[in-house]
């Protein structure tokens, strides 16, 4: 079964949406020259190794994947699986620009499209298109990136807000001013230049690059491989090792069954750091509302969140 809406009868019955992730005739370019440089990137940075360069990795990882994407991208922007301060809000969502998945409002948009049409005619990326579709292909051939109509239906929230508005044009700006700050602070810091090439080659390209293919990872592998929990209406997986490299986002299943959640990991042993992240900023009082499913919910049963025990 194909979910791409490719044929006029599809359009008249579904619509409008479906048309929105037919796969365009043209390959992007654009992208493919982005996405082909970030990963010669990351194959530099390993003739550039520098151990203070792995700890540039790992803090750049945490703010760019765990706080900007899972966190603030997916769980408050998307879902609104809590609320925080404005200007901590907004300070994420800059996070997330980091990992260059575009800005909060497409991505926002793009992730409640999936959420609407999972594994059906309309959904941008299920692997019920192919697996290599749903993992980079919907990104290369898809006709998504500037729908306007998309973004106003999906994330009207975000594009009537003028912080998002203005990030929406900029939000490359904040990685480039960070990978000329590593670079500048390498060079006249330590090492000279050498440090801080190697800075930025860790600290953006290959950073980016891999958080790439763990976050499109959740778009192909747990919806392919793993275990169901709840008989949702689509095939979403949890998977240990992509919840392991995503901090939580692998608990795809539990995801799908209650999106709002703040909460992915239903039990002790389904480690869902991006959610210690949110008891942490509850516990300093910057995160309230926030709504966890409780493992007694049935699919589909959105009475039972309440507020979490943080
Ligand atoms: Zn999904
Ligand atoms: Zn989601």
């Amino acid at each position: 079964m194909t979910t791409l809406a490719a044929k006029p009868q599809q359009i008249e019955t579904h619509k409008t949406f479906e048309l929105l992730q037919a796969k365009s005739a043209e390959f992007n370019w654009v992208f493919f020259v982005v996405i082909a440089a970030f990963h010669l990137g990351a194959v530099a940075a390993l003739f550039t190794f520098h151990w203070s360069s792995i700890v540039v990795f790992l803090v750049m990882w945490l703010f760019g994947q765990n706080v900007g994407i899972a966190i603030s991208y997916h769980r408050q922007l998307t879902h609104r699986g809590f609320s925080t301060p404005k200007w901590l809000e907004y300070a994420m969502a800059v996070c997330g620009t980091m990992s260059l998945q575009g800005s909060p409002t497409y991505w926002v948009a793009v992730h409640r499209l999936h959420h609407q049409y999972t594994d059906k005619p309309g959904d941008p990326h299920s692997p019920r298109d192919g697996k290599w579709w749903s993992h980079m292909g919907w990104i290369l051939h898809g006709s998504l990136h500037s729908e306007t109509a998309m973004l106003s239906r999906y994330a009207p929230d975000l594009q009537r807000d003028r912080f998002y508005q203005w990030l929406a044009v900029w939000h490359w700006l904040p990685i480039t001013l960070i990978g000329i700050a590593l670079l500048v602070g390498g060079s006249a810091g330590l090492g000279g230049w050498k440090l801080g090439l190697s800075w930025v080659f860790w600290g953006v390209f290959l950073r980016i690059a891999i958080g790439f293919h763990v976050t499109w990872l959740v778009n192909s592998a747990t919806h392919l491989w793993g275990s169901r929990r709840f008989k949702t209406r689509d095939d979403s997986t949890n998977s240990w090792w992509v919840a392991l490299l995503t901090g939580g986002e692998g608990w795809h299943n539990n995801h799908h069954a209650h999106p709002v959640s703040a909460r992915h990991g239903m039990t002790w042993w389904e480690v869902d750091f991006n959610y210690w992240g949110i008891q942490l900023l509850a516990l300093l009082g910057l995160a309230k509302n926030v709504k966890v499913m409780h493992l007694r919910a049935t699919p589909g049963d959105r009475t039972n969140y309440g507020p979490s025990g943080a």
